[in-house]
């Protein structure tokens, strides 16, 4: 068994912080339990953004090569020594699955169950548009890990 699972949850209404979408996937610990599970990046890249934000709790944004930008949210803990501009392999640890996150307060913890949120933002035409995760995971699964 899997010790994860995520459903397409594209644009489905989120109320925290104002009524808003949800522009990406989240990946589900079966556990719910924190710092179980290990989250690697998907692509190489540099690491662009790390550390608190409100809604994403200790996040971390990883720029790949081409452009795209990754957005990983809610970690519990990163794995020891990544830094802004630190270029990362795809499959490197970034640390452990949490539930960080929706609070203005560093390390608020508890709102919701544990998950990777995972976001693919895109730049076309000079406009940033987030894509749906969902159906490239089902892909990257079939072809790489089952
Ligand atoms: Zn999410």
């Amino acid at each position: 068994m899997k010790p994860y699972f995520y459903e397409n949850t594209w644009k489905v209404k989120r109320t925290y912080g104002g009524e808003r979408l949800h522009f990406g996937t989240d990946i589900m610990d079966i556990e719910d339990e924190r710092g179980r599970l290990p989250i690697v990046s998907m692509t190489s890249g540099v690491i662009e953004k790390i550390g608190w934000n409100e809604k994403g709790g200790w996040r971390v944004g990883i720029r790949a090569p081409h452009g795209a930008y990754f957005y990983y949210a809610h970690f519990f803990m990163y794995a020891p020594d990544l830094y802004e501009g630190m270029h990362v392999e795809s499959g490197q640890l970034l640390g452990y699955m949490g539930d960080s996150g929706y609070g203005k307060k560093e390390n608020t913890m508890g709102h919701f169950p544990v998950h990777l949120h995972l976001g693919i933002l895109l730049t076309i035409d000079d406009r940033e548009v987030w894509i749906n995760p969902y159906e490239i995971l089902r892909y990257l699964e079939k072809e790489f890990l089952f």
